[in-house]
């Protein structure tokens, strides 16, 4: 029998409308003949207003009583989820994700899943209950309730349809499907009709953030295709695949824009062993995560590094670093916040030349100044001013042929 893994997202389930919408599209499934397990986001803002309310009660609140708090927010609207589908005449019981099975570690905001027992789903799917599991959330060993990290409800359900052995994995969201950008930026974006895991995952890392990249890395390790889909059409989503078809042509399946960002720029660092170790172990110390990481090639004896990191952490960089620039003999730092990302994603760039020529040809037209630079295999990332971010995405998308059809996308013009 086929069994079925449906996630909606905030938006999805952000009003009493949205959630009749969805009980009827779950109990279509079922009447469809499959079992049929749903995962729930909190209604969309719910998180946003916790986190916003513990914040005004404590500077620093603990890691645990926030995932307390949080995890209310998808029990909630899982609850809510479940009484609709019994007012439609429909049977269905939400579960917390402690009682759906799903044991994760102790890192308290950011837990991993460790594993998954499903007893109790499968009980309640052979008794023809649709079973409703609030997403985002799991417990620990210890039996304290942990969550999954922003947008962690992607990683239950995924997580789900693998333990499950499901047959169909859908994640339901307020666009049609993962698209060649954020089509808030870009309206012109093209919904993508199929995506290979890598470039998913390096698109949701770049801050493509219709897929958590976490679950992303999970479906990739386990092998879980799933489809993103619009939740208020019914029309084809994205399918997330190992091995889309004509995978080397597209040459850049997408662009990623990621605001908020921090530069940081220690000047004059003496090129010798150890002084970039000491750099970022005082930085990991702190807890902070750095994103791009810049280091020029040394003519003089002395070099210049580069990073970014979160806006929001960019102060206390500033200062941890203050002192320590001087005790390793750099010249000097600059740290700046309002830049921003902008990446080019895809697979057919390993095979196909022209690509970084392209953007930085695209941007230096536009008037656009790149900041800093950095590549991966399947990836060309800048570092841009945030109020360049608009106007550079749309002639990058332009540039790239990606709001054309797709046969305009490929290695013929790449
Ligand atoms: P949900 O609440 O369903 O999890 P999210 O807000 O997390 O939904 O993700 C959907 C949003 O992701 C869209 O509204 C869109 O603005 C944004 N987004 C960013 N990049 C992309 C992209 N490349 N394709 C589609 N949506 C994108
Ligand atoms: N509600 C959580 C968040 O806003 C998890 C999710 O929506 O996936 O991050
Ligand atoms: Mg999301």
């Amino acid at each position: 029998m086929a069994l079925i893994v449906q996630k909606y997202g905030g938006t999805s389930v952000g009003s009493a409308d949205r959630i009749r919408r969805v009980a009827e599209r779950l109990l279509a499934a079922q009447r469809g003949g499959a079992d049929v397990v749903a995962v729930i986001s909190a209604m969309a803002g719910v998180t946003d207003g916790l986190i916003k309310l513990a914040q005004e009660l404590s500077p620093q609140p603990s890691a645990r009583e926030m995932d307390a708090l949080l995890a209310t927010g998808e029990q909630g609207a899982s609850a809510l989820v479940a009484m609709a589908v019994n007012s439609l005449g429909g049977k269905a019981v939400s579960l917390t994700g402690a009682a759906a099975g799903i044991v994760t570690d102790g890192a308290h905001t950011k837990a991993k899943i460790a594993h998954i027992s499903p007893r109790r789903i499968h009980e309640l799917l052979a008794e023809d209950f649709i079973v409703i599991v609030a997403g985002f959330q799991g417990q620990s060993p210890e039996g304290a309730i942990t969550t999954l990290g922003r947008g962690g409800s992607d990683l239950t359900a995924i997580a789900l349809a693998a333990a499950l052995k499901a047959t169909d994995c859908q994640i339901f969201t307020d666009v049609d499907g993962v698209h060649t950008c954020d089509p808030r930026v870009v309206p012109e974006a093209n919904k993508i009709d199929e995506i290979a895991y890598d470039e998913l995952l390096e698109m949701a890392g770049a801050g493509s953030k219709v897929m958590q990249s976490r679950a992303v890395e999970f479906a990739k390790k386990f092998g879980v295709g799933f489809e993103v889909r619009s939740s208020l059409r019914d029309t084809p989503g994205t399918k997330a695949k190992a091995a889309p078809a004509n995978m080397e042509d597209v040459v850049v399946r997408g662009v990623s824009l990621e605001r908020k960002q921090a530069k940081v720029t220690i000047c004059g660092v003496p090129d010798r062993p150890g002084c970039a170790g000491e750099i970022f172990s005082a930085i990991a110390a702190a807890n902070l995560s750095v994103d791009m990481i810049v280091q020029n090639a040394s003519s003089t004896g002395m070099t210049d590094l580069s990073f970014t990191l979160h806006h929001d952490d960019f102060l206390v960089a500033e200062k941890i670093l203050t002192p320590l620039v001087s005790r390793i003999g750099a010249s000097g730092m600059t740290a700046t916040s309002g830049v921003a990302k902008l990446s080019v994603v895809g697979i057919g760039m390993r095979s196909h030349a022209g690509v970084a020529s392209r953007l930085f040809a695209c941007l230096g037209r536009a008037g656009v100044n790149i900041q800093l630079i950095s590549t991966s295999e399947i990836k060309i990332a800048v570092v841009i001013a945030e109020d360049e971010l608009e106007r550079a995405a749309q002639v990058t998308h332009a540039a790239f042929g990606l709001a054309r059809p797709r046969l305009a996308t490929t290695a013929a013009d790449g």
